[in-house]
C-alpha cells in the first residue's frame, strides 16, 4: 500500500473557494433569495480527507422547505419560465453551462473538499454538469412539442406541456454530476425546481443555486433546500404540490420516498443501489483487465453505485487475475483528494467507514476469505476517513456478495462456462450495471444483452454517456432513468388533443 506520507501540497484554495467556506452561515435559495432555517438551526459539513469542519450551512426546516415548493409553484404559474420559448429558457440553461465551466476550478475544489473526491475527478465531474445542461438544452430546442397521429376519421395531436415544480433528493458521492442529471433536463423542458443535496456534501448544489441567481433565473425557478433527510428530505418527497419527484440514494430511503409520493400520487423516479457484477472470460489480456477492474473499484473510493463489486472470473485465470489486481491494489496511493499524487481518497464520512470495515468483518465471519485485508487506511497528517482497497472470496451467498457495500471493496468468485457467468451475474436483487470482457465480440453482445440489469457494458465499466439511456431494474430503481431523451421526455406532461371528422 502506498500511502501519500508526504502529502505534496495541495492546491491553494481559490479566494473564491475561501470567501464561499468561510461565510458565517450558508443559507439555501429559495424564491431567488438566500434564506437560513426558521428555526435558525445549522449544520457543519467536513472535509472527509481531515476530519475538520468546512462550513457551516443552514439546516432547513420541513415548513422552510414546505415554502420552497410554494416559491417553485408560484414562478411556475406567475414567471415567464414555463411559457417562454424554448430557445430563449434554453439561453439560462447554457448561460449556466459558460457560467460553471468558466468557474470550474473554484467548483472543482469546493467539491472535492466536501466529498473527499479526488480533485481531478471532481472536475471531471464540473465537465459532466456542463454538458448535461448543453446536452439537454440542445435537445429540448429540437424537440417536437405537438405531434400529429394520423388516425382514420379524427385529426388527433399529442402536445406537451412542463408538468409544474419537481422535487430532487439528492445523494452524496456525485453531488453535482447527479443534480445536472436531474435539473437539466426539468428545467430544459420548462418546469422549475426544488433541490435537496445530500446533508454530507450540500456546497456545490447551494454554489449552484446562487449561481442561477446571479445569472438572472427568474426567482423560484431553481430553489436548493439544505438540511437533514428525515426533516428536510421528507418533507419534500411528501409535498403533494409537487408534480414530479426523483430520488437518488439507498433502496432503503428510495422505499419510503416511492410511498411518500404513492400516497399523493406523485410520479417518481428512484435511482437506488447496485451490486453490478463483472464477468470475465479466460480470453483476456490480463493485466490490461485487472488494471480497469482496480480502477473502477478504487475511483471514488468505490462509492460509486453502479461499480463492478462482484468480480466472475473464469476458472482457468481465476488466479493469475486475482494476483494482478491484488498487487495493483496494493499500490494504490491512498490521500488527501486534494494531494497531487493520490489516487484513492477518503470515504465521505466515519458513518461510511464504519459501514465498510463493518462489512468486511460480517463477510469474514460469514466464510469470506479476505485475499486482499483492506482496512482502515492511516495517512500521516490527514486525519481522514481512510480504507485501503479489499478483496474477498468465498461463497456469493455471503452478506458481502449480496449486499451493496460502497466501498473499495470486490467480491471475488469463479465461474465454469458462459451459461453459469451469466446466472451469477443475474443472480442478485440489484439490476444496475455489468460488465463483460472477453475478445470474442459476438459473445461479449449476447452476455451483455443476457443480464437482468438496465446496463450491460462491454470491456469497460461504468461506462455512463450522454444520449445513452441510464437506469436501474429490481432493486436498483424504478420510474424511469436519466440522461437521454427519455428522460426529457418523463419532464413534459401529453395532452391528447382529438377532433372527430
Ligand atoms: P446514504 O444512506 O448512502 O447516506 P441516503 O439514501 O440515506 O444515502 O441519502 C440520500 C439522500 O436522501 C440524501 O439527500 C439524504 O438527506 C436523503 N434522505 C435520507 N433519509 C431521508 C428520508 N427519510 N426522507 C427523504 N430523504 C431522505
Amino acid at each position: 500500500m502506498t500511502l501519500a506520507s508526504h502529502p505534496i501540497a495541495a492546491p491553494a484554495l481559490l479566494p473564491e473557494v475561501s470567501a464561499f467556506l468561510s461565510k458565517a452561515k450558508i443559507g439555501g435559495v429559495v424564491g431567488g433569495r438566500e434564506v437560513f432555517a426558521s428555526d435558525d438551526g445549522v449544520f457543519e459539513t467536513v472535509d472527509p480527507g481531515t476530519g475538520a469542519v468546512l462550513a457551516r450551512v443552514a439546516r432547513l426546516t420541513a415548513a422552510d422547505v414546505n415554502h420552497a415548493v410554494d416559491a417553485a409553484a408560484h414562478a411556475f404559474a406567475k414567471s415567464d419560465w414555463a411559457r417562454m420559448p424554448v430557445n430563449e429558457r434554453c439561453v439560462f440553461l447554457h448561460r449556466l453551462a459558460d457560467a460553471a465551466e468558466a468557474r470550474k476550478p473554484i467548483l472543482a475544489q469546493i467539491e472535492s473538499l466536501d466529498c473527499g473526491k479526488v480533485l481531478a475527478q471532481a472536475a471531471d465531474d464540473v465537465q459532466n454538469f456542463v454538458d448535461t445542461l448543453r446536452y439537454f438544452a440542445s435537445l429540448a430546442q429540437n424537440l417536437e412539442m405537438r405531434t400529429v397521429i394520423a388516425v382514420k376519421g379524427h385529426e388527433a395531436a399529442v402536445v406537451r406541456h412542463a408538468w409544474g415544480p419537481c422535487g430532487f433528493i439528492i445523494p452524496w458521492n456525485f453531488p453535482l454530476l447527479l443534480c445536472g442529471w436531474g435539473i437539466a433536463p426539468a428545467l430544459a423542458a420548462g418546469n422549475t425546481c426544488v433541490v435537496k443535496p445530500a446533508e454530507d456534501t450540500p456546497l456545490s448544489t447551494l454554489y449552484i443555486g446562487f449561481l442561477a441567481r446571479e445569472l438572472g433565473f427568474p426567482d423560484g425557478v431553481l430553489n436548493v433546500v439544505p438540511g437533514m433527510g428525515e426533516t428536510a428530505g421528507a418533507a419534500l418527497a411528501s409535498h403533494s404540490g409537487l408534480r414530479r419527484m426523483s430520488f437518488t440514494g439507498s433502496p432503503e430511503v428510495g422505499r419510503e420516498i416511492a410511498a411518500k409520493c404513492g400516497a399523493n400520487l406523485v410520479p417518481v423516479k428512484l435511482e437506488l443501489g447496485g451490486k453490478g457484477a463483472a464477468v470475465v472470460f479466460n480470453d483476456v489480456d490480463i493485466p490490461a483487465v485487472a488494471q480497469k477492474l482496480v480502477q473502477a473499484i478504487t475511483f471514488h473510493a468505490g462509492q460509486v453505485c453502479c461499480d463492478a463489486t462482484r468480480w466472475l472470473i473464469q476458472k482457468d485465470i481465476y488466479e493469475k487475475l486475482v494476483d494482478e489486481c491484488a498487487t495493483r491494489m496494493q499500490a494504490v496511493a491512498i490521500g488527501h483528494q486534494m494531494d497531487a499524487q493520490t489516487q484513492m481518497g477518503p470515504l465521505v464520512s466515519e458513518k461510511q467507514r464504519r459501514r465498510v470495515l463493518g462489512y468486511l468483518e460480517k463477510g469474514e465471519t460469514g466464510g469470506a476469505r479476505r485475499v486482499l485485508p483492506g482496512g482502515a487506511a492511516t495517512v500521516p497528517g490527514r486525519n481522514g476517513f481512510f480504507v485501503k482497497p479489499a478483496l474477498l472470496a468465498g461463497s456469493l451467498d455471503n452478506v458481502a456478495a449480496r449486499e451493496e457495500i460502497f466501498g473499495p471493496v470486490a467480491y471475488l468468485a469463479p465461474f465454469k462456462d458462459e451459461a453459469e457467468g451469466v446466472r451469477l451475474a443475474n443472480a442478485t436483487d440489484y439490476g444496475l450495471g455489468n460488465s463483460v470482457w472477453s475478445t470474442d465480440l459476438a459473445r461479449c453482445r449476447r452476455v451483455a444483452e443476457s443480464f437482468e440489469s438496465a446496463n450491460g457494458w462491454i470491456n469497460a465499466h461504468n461506462v455512463v454517456v450522454h444520449g445513452v439511456p441510464y437506469g436501474g431494474i429490481k432493486k436498483s430503481g424504478m420510474g424511469g432513468g436519466v440522461g437521454s431523451l427519455a428522460t426529457l421526455l418523463d419532464y413534459y406532461r401529453n395532452i391528447s388533443v382529438v377532433r372527430p371528422l
